[in-house]
């Protein structure tokens, strides 16, 4: 069975669901845990981002 292409992206490990295409952002958003920190490089095909998020 062929599995979904799963590209490289970036994303916010808190809860504010921040995600990026290109280049590793910082999160920006004020109600999130991690504001401030780096995306984390991501692969998932879903858009869930499970192997970023810590809990
Ligand atoms: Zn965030
Ligand atoms: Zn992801």
């Amino acid at each position: 069975m062929q599995t979904e292409e799963q590209k490289t992206h970036y994303a916010c490990a808190g809860e504010c669901s921040g995600s990026s295409d290109g280049a590793p952002e910082t999160c920006g958003s004020d109600a999130c845990s991690k504001k401030g920190q780096k995306f984390v490089e991501c692969h998932c095909a879903d858009s869930a981002h499970k192997e970023v998020k810590t809990s």
